[in-house]
């Protein structure tokens, strides 16, 4: 079987470069080792976890802010077997609709282990032990990752476990411990907090979301600490050990000293590396990072051998989803010889709690770093009309412009919705918008998005009009 492109891989990278291919004319095979499509993403990542998310936020909602409304609900309980049931069939719904555009792209999809035998060649193994062999004149590698480990403590999977074991629990933890504060820890330990848990998070930084700007992490701190999460942050993880249905991790405080605590589950979210295993990248002479395991690629992500591109999770920058789905159609253009382009700056993170976070551009901390002159303008959800309607009072969007410009060169929010809000913040970027562009747009009254309007007046020589 001989193609244009094959496709390793087939997680939002993978799938979206696929289709890509097909649609500029290229004949195109993808090879997935698992038995559904999508990848991390779609069955152990951004949906299961965005599932589970919503049913929690409905829980907590109905337990907590409903009375409010003046809505009262008698014999509220949970049931978490339907939750994960459904949790499962929201993945399932999704995976066979990649089945479905990969049959409408007439992409052929090849279920096994895609490993090179040569830089053109790559045999497929399936889970029966049989070999396929398929060549292309371009591969692309998007094998994305998987959970990092901390060398002095053994996943277990059963009571010590990652992401993937804490979608699928089949009971709510009483008192779940978290190693890592970064956007995994906080958007299941979200979950498991609304469902009733206990959740106590260890991070070695000295705050949480360490990578967005510091005041997101701030307010998302205290937000996280009337759910009822208590945070040990500079605290450093020493080990981790089973006795029988008790996980005991020992960590040391700020100031050196031991401490223990005791809970049930234990789920270890400290990043994620590169998964290149069985791949024989070796046998091509591709090379991976020592620190992370990632594919060394140039500004067109191709590897050091001719013709063999990577993308997504398995090479440098952010692990999201959305990036890996630009970097496919970027990988898929440039074989078909168009000249497309990612601005790396412009793509936007999300913390799915709630509030939502989300950031695009530079954070406080980096202007600083550069020595940019940076003026800022912030406006908080309780002066919001919208959000004081919907009881959404906690976050804020901060604006961060050019000092002499006006151009927008940041944005950070955490507040109702502001996942979807965050793509103004991107056209509006895209497009060098000056923050005063911005405060001049009209906003529909009575909206969430009207706080970036004000922020932005805010940074327009404090021009805000609610507060
Ligand atoms: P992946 O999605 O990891 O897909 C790689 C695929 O390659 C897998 O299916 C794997 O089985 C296959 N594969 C590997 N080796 C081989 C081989 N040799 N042969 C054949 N197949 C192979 N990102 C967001 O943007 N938003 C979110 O809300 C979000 N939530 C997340 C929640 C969780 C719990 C996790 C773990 C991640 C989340 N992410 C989120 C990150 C996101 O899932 C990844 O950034 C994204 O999936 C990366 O896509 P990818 O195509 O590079 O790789
Ligand atoms: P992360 O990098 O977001 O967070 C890991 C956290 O663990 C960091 O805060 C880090 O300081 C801390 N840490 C590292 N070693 C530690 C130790 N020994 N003790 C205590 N804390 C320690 O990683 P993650 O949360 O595991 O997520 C992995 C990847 O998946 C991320 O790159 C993220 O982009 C992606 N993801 C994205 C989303 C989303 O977009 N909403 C959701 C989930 C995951």
């Amino acid at each position: 079987m001989q193609y244009d492109v094959i496709v390793i891989g087939s997680g939002p990278g993978g799938y979206v470069a696929a289709i890509r291919c097909a649609q500029l004319g290229l004949k195109t095979a993808i090879v997935e080792k698992y038995n559904t499509l999508g990848g991390t993403c779609l069955n152990v990542g951004c949906i299961p976890s965005k599932a589970l998310l919503d049913s929690s936020e409905h829980y907590h909602n109905a337990a907590h802010t409903f009375t409010t409304h003046g809505i009262k609900l008698e014999n509220l309980g949970i049931d978490f077997g339907q939750m994960v049931k459904r949790k499962q069939e929201v993945v399932d719904a999704n995976t066979s609709g990649i089945s479905y555009l990969m049959k409408k792209n007439k992409i052929d999809t090849h279920f096994g282990v895609g490993s090179f035998k040569d830089k053109n060649t790559i045999t497929v193994k399936k889970a029966d032990g049989t070999e396929t062999e398929i060549t292309g004149k371009n591969v692309i590698i998007a094998t994305g990752s998987k959970p990092s480990a901390l060398p002095f403590l053994k996943i277990d999977k059963k009571r010590i476990i990652t992401s993937t074991e804490a979608l699928n629990l089949t009971e709510v933890p009483k008192h779940l411990v978290l190693i890592g504060g970064g956007v995994i820890g906080l958007e299941l330990g979200s979950v498991y907090a609304r469902l009733g848990a206990k959740v106590s998070v260890i991070e070695f930084m000295d705050g949480i979301i360490p990578t967005m700007d510091k005041a997101l992490g701030k307010e998302l701190q205290k937000v996280l600490t009337k759910l009822g999460m208590e945070f040990y942050l500079g605290h450093k993880v020493t080990g981790a050990t089973v006795k029988g249905k008790d996980v005991t991790v020992t960590f040391d405080t700020p100031k050196g000293e031991s401490k223990e605590l005791k809970g049930d589950y234990c789920l270890v979210a400290v990043g994620r590396v590169a998964y290149t295993d069985g791949l024989g990248l070796d046998k091509i002479g591709i090379t991976v990072e020592e620190r992370g395991r990632k594919i060394t690629v140039n500004d067109h992500l191709e590897t050091s051998v001719k013709g063999v591109y990577a993308i997504g999770d398995v090479i440098k920058g952010a692990m999201l989803a959305h990036k890996a789905e630009d970097e496919g159609t970027l990988v898929a253009e440039l074989i078909a010889g168009q000249k497309p382009h990612i601005d790396y700056n412009l793509i936007p993170g999300v913390v799915y709690t709630w509030p939502e976070v989300a950031a695009v551009g530079q954070t406080e901390e980096q202007l600083k770093a550069a020595g940019v002159k940076y003026k800022t303008g912030s406006f908080p959800f309780k002066a919001s009309g919208r959000a004081r309607a919907s009881g959404d009072l906690d976050g804020f969007v901060k604006v961060l412009a050019d000092a002499t410009t006006d151009e927008i060169l940041g944005v950070h929010m955490i507040g109702p919705r502001a996942a979807d809000m965050i793509a103004e913040a991107v056209v509006a970027m895209e497009y060098r918008a000056s923050a005063e562009d911005i405060s001049r747009m009209s906003h529909a009254h009575p909206t969430y998005t009207e706080a970036m309007r004000e922020a932005c007046l805010a940074a327009t020589e404090n021009r805000a009009i609610h507060i």
